[in-house]
C-alpha cells in the first residue's frame, strides 16, 4: 500500500514540470517560462533565417546601402558557411526545445561547479561530447545578473543540444571577425536571443563585410 502510494506521489510531482528536477516550484515556473521565451525566439530566428541568406543581403543591404561587393570574395565563402551552421544550430534547438525533451537540474550554492554563487547555469563536456542535462545554479535566478536569464538559458542550451563553445567573442573585433569560430561560440548564439537578429547581424558581420563605398 505504501508503495502504491509512493509512486502515485512520483508520478504527480514529475507530471507538473517534466524534465524539470530538484528545483523549487518557483524556479521550475521560472526555468519553463525562460525556455518558453528562448522557443518563440527560436521559432521567429528560424522563419527569419532564410533573409539573411548572402544573395539576400546583398538584394536588402548591399545594394540599397551603397555598400561594396567583390565577386568571389574568400569572406563570403566564410559568410556562407556562418550562415548554414547558424541556421542548423537553431533549427535543432528548436526542434529539441519544442518536443519538450530538455532536462533541467537546479543545484543549490555549495556544489561544486556553481562556483560560490560565481556560475548561473552549466552543461557537461566530456571531450567533444556534451551532455544533454542543463544544470542550474542559485544565481541563474538572480535579478541583479548582468545577463538576462532567457540569454543565458539559450547559451545552456546551444552547449547541451549543439555543442558550442565558450569563445566569449573573441573571434570579433577590430573591424573584422573570424566566422568559422563565429558559428560555434555560444557567447555568439546567446546575442540571438537578446537582440534583433538583423541588427545584430548588421552591426557584427555585414558592416565589415560590406564596407561603404568612398
Ligand atoms: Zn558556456
Amino acid at each position: 500500500m505504501k508503495k502504491i502510494i509512493c509512486l502515485f506521489l512520483l508520478l504527480a510531482t514529475s507530471t507538473s514540470f517534466a524534465g524539470i528536477s530538484n528545483c523549487t516550484d518557483g524556479q521550475a515556473g521560472e526555468i519553463a517560462a525562460a525556455e518558453k521565451a528562448v522557443l518563440l525566439k527560436l521559432i521567429k530566428i528560424e522563419r527569419e533565417w532564410d533573409n539573411f541568406r548572402l544573395d539576400n543581403v546583398k538584394k536588402n543591404f548591399v545594394i540599397p546601402q551603397n555598400r561594396v561587393w567583390v565577386n568571389s570574395n574568400p569572406r563570403y565563402v566564410d559568410y556562407h558557411h556562418y550562415w548554414s551552421e547558424l541556421g542548423a544550430t537553431f533549427s535543432s534547438m528548436r526542434q529539441k526545445v519544442e518536443s519538450g525533451s530538455v532536462n533541467y537540474k537546479c543545484h543549490s550554492s555549495w556544489q561544486l561547479r556553481c562556483d560560490k554563487g560565481k556560475t548561473m547555469a552549466y552543461v557537461l563536456f566530456l571531450g567533444n561530447y556534451s551532455f544533454k542535462t542543463v544544470h542550474i545554479c542559485p544565481a541563474f535566478f538572480d535579478p541583479s545578473n548582468r545577463q538576462t536569464r532567457n540569454g543565458i538559458l539559450l547559451h545552456e542550451l546551444s552547449h547541451s543540444i549543439a555543442g558550442t563553445e565558450d569563445l566569449s567573442l573573441s573571434w570579433v573585433g577590430n573591424g573584422t571577425a573570424d566566422l568559422r569560430r563565429g558559428s560555434k561560440d555560444a557567447y555568439h548564439l546567446q546575442e540571438f536571443q537578446d537582440m534583433n537578429p538583423q541588427m545584430l547581424l548588421m552591426r557584427t558581420v555585414w558592416t565589415w563585410m560590406f564596407p561603404k563605398k568612398k
